[in-house]
């Protein structure tokens, strides 16, 4: 199995699977990757760290429950099929995925666990960092295994990491841009370090960078959008909502109030929405417009700002955070 790149899982797999590795320690750690179906290199660093330790016929430092999300997706090198729900967002409520997130939550509830780590690929420029959804000795010593930088994202709340976290200590991995073999690299390292652990390390927030999500912005169902160096002129013109170049390389660093955000042709509740963790619309906090010219007004530290048009749509343009 773990020659298997991550789009031949489905054929190998048939469905999302739950395997379970022995190891010299227990309780096991749980691994989660590919929820995201085309985020391959928590896969891959799998492959490299597991698949040579059962090949050399040596038993892993701790035992572990690896949980292959979205093989479907995977196997069309896409992050959720058309229609599909997002599998990070599934972990609560009811829904087409119901029996999987059950039979998987069985599963976990029925042993102890040491730790949870969902591994993912960024989406847009960002350094690699660590997410947690609580703020704890134990979720700030994991994230700090991975990072200085942290993010606290206390919504959505149908996150895997969260469903979780009653159970055991848990965070999440950004671990850098897909087929990028430095992300794979530093993936497969942050697991051999996680299978070393003797107990789940508190000293993380001494020294971590930790962010707190703020808001996340959405373009507004409907409208056209594209970013000011990447369409042609015509199609520029015609679009709704024009976003500003160079936003996502600011990614991570403080942007003052005034920045310019994009440009708007429509009113701007209807080509922009920035919504608070309880989903209230805080847009006019965030920005403004004035003779369709958006500009942020506070001051905010932008992360996970995207110009993937797909995820944009499926989940958001980027999250604004401050330190804390
Ligand atoms: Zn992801």
């Amino acid at each position: 199995m773990f020659e298997t790149p991550a789009h031949g899982l489905l054929d190998l797999l048939g469905a999302p699977t739950l395997v379970h590795l022995p190891g010299h320690q227990d309780p096991p750690i749980f691994f989660s990757t590919l929820l995201h179906g085309n985020e391959t290199s928590g896969w891959e660093a799998m492959c490299e760290v597991f698949g040579s330790a059962l090949r050399d016929g040596e038993p892993l430092g701790r035992s572990v429950v690896i949980f292959i999300g979205n093989v479907y997706a995977a196997a069309a090198g896409v992050r959720s099929l058309p229609g599909q729900m997002d599998f990070n967002r599934i972990w609560r409520g009811e829904h087409e995925h119901s029996a999987l997130v059950e039979q998987v939550m069985a599963y976990l509830n029925q042993q102890p666990l040491f730790a949870a780590l969902d591994i993912h690929n960024n989406t847009g420029r960002n350094p690699h960092y660590s997410v947690v959804t609580e703020i704890t000795p134990h979720t700030t010593g994991l994230a700090y295994l991975f990072s200085d930088k942290a993010v606290l994202v206390e919504e959505p709340d149908s996150v895997i990491t969260r469903a979780v976290q009653h159970l055991c200590p848990s965070s999440t991995v950004e671990v850098g841009p897909v087929n990028d073999v430095q992300s794979t690299l530093r993936t497969a390292d942050l697991l051999r370090r996680y299978l070393e652990l003797e107990t789940v390390p508190t000293n993380g927030a001494d020294h971590l960078t930790m962010h707190r999500a703020l808001a996340r912005v959405h373009v507004v169902d409907g409208a056209s959008f594209d970013f000011a160096d990447e369409a042609d002129a015509q199609r520029l013109m015609d679009d709704d909502l024009v976003l500003t170049a160079g936003m996502e390389a600011v990614n991570f660093h403080p942007v003052a109030a005034g920045t310019e955000f994009g440009f708007t042709r429509k009113p701007l509740h209807s080509t922009l929405q920035v919504l608070d963790p309880q989903h209230r619309d805080v847009t006019a906090q965030f920005l403004e417009e004035v003779h369709g010219d958006v500009s942020l007004r506070r001051a905010v530290i932008p992360a996970m700002y995207t110009t993937d048009h797909d995820v944009i749509r499926q989940d958001c343009l980027c999250y604004f955070m401050e330190e804390i």
